[in-house]
């Protein structure tokens, strides 16, 4: 056993309706889990630290925690604003302090990051990710957000990418539909979303058939963005979750229409030749968000920066 697998993480899965808590090894076996819905900041964290220490009670100290959230937030620890969620319509929540108050109750270096690159720490570490350095991790669920790592790093910058937001061409004589993002007429979120899918097809996508048009529509949308992710971050395989990716018929026409996008122009065999392998479901399913972050947490003991 590694020194690692015999500490213990504690993993915060922060999503717009619900928070899931864990503690889990190295090795990402979890320990203890509960659930919750996301109400109050203050209500949410409260829950959050009765959690962890009564874990701590049960089974010992933690030597770190991972929180993987819903954002916008501020993921760079330097940043004065750092471990804070920044404007969200969420209400309650625009500008709530996440990170301080955790580290108040409970002492131990917390990691902070968005859910998707929890995610993809998570992929990378245990599930579809494993042995690549750059890649990346999108969910098209209710709204469509990206995780990457680089070079084994999840991307900062600025902050943090928002990739549900990249503008897509749009033709509104075949799509007249209107981007229901409140922001941007023409971007990937606005159109291809769940609840843009559910608005433009007047059912839920989980509804509408696998011989829809609405598959071929949405297929055409993600292979458009994906061939503006892999011109610009050039990943060695792309990760594709979230509660619309789970119709089956989706992926496979999702590879079909981005190598034909791409046009032969990117002269790798993981696109020419194994697109089925470039393309994939994740393999945590449901549990890459609370892995992502024991991942997070995990990243957090071994980085001087991340410790408060
Ligand atoms: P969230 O993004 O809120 O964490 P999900 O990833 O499940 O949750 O995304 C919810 C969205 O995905 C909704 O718009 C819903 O209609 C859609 N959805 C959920 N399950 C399916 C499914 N099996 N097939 C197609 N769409 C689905
Ligand atoms: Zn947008």
């Amino acid at each position: 056993m590694s020194e690692s697998a015999r500490l213990l993480f504690g993993g915060i899965e922060g999503g717009g309706t619900k928070f899931v808590c864990a503690v889990g090894t190295g090795d990402g076996e979890i320990l203890a889990e509960r659930r919750f819905p996301t109400t109050t900041p203050d209500e949410t964290l409260a829950r959050v630290v009765a959690f962890f220490k009564e874990q701590i009670q049960v089974l010992g100290p933690l030597a770190s925690i991972g929180v993987a959230s819903f954002g916008p937030l501020d993921p760079r620890p330097a940043s004065a604003a750092f471990g804070y969620i920044l404007l969200t319509p969420k209400p309650g929540w625009a500008h709530a302090d996440i990170v301080a108050p955790l580290h108040a109750a409970i002492g131990v270096p917390i990691a902070f990051d968005t859910d998707v690159n929890g995610a993809a720490l998570g992929e990378w570490r245990w599930g579809a990710a494993r042995g690549l350095d750059t890649f990346i991790y999108l969910t098209i669920g209710t709204g469509i957000g990206g995780g990457a790592l680089v070079n084994g790093k999840p991307i900062h910058g600025l902050l943090h990418p928002e990739m549900g937001h990249i503008p897509l061409p749009h033709d509104k004589v075949l799509d007249p539909f209107e981007s229901i993002c409140p922001f941007h007429p023409d971007c990937f979120e606005g159109l291809a979303s769940g609840p843009a899918m559910e608005k433009r097809w007047g059912q839920k996508a989980e509804m509408l058939p696998p011989d829809h048009p609405a598959w071929e529509l949405e297929a055409k949308y993600i292979a458009l963005a994906l061939r503006s992710f892999i011109c610009t971050l050039s990943p060695q395989r792309i990760i594709i979750g979230g509660g619309v990716a789970k119709q089956p018929q989706l992926l496979p026409l999702v590879r079909s229409k981005t190598v034909a996008s791409l046009n032969g122009y990117v002269q790798s065999p993981a696109i020419l030749k194994e697109i089925d392998s470039f393309i994939v479901p994740p393999s945590l399913g449901g549990r890459a968000g609370v892995l992502g972050a024991i991942a997070l947490a995990q990243q957090a003991l071994y980085s001087a920066t991340s410790s408060l």
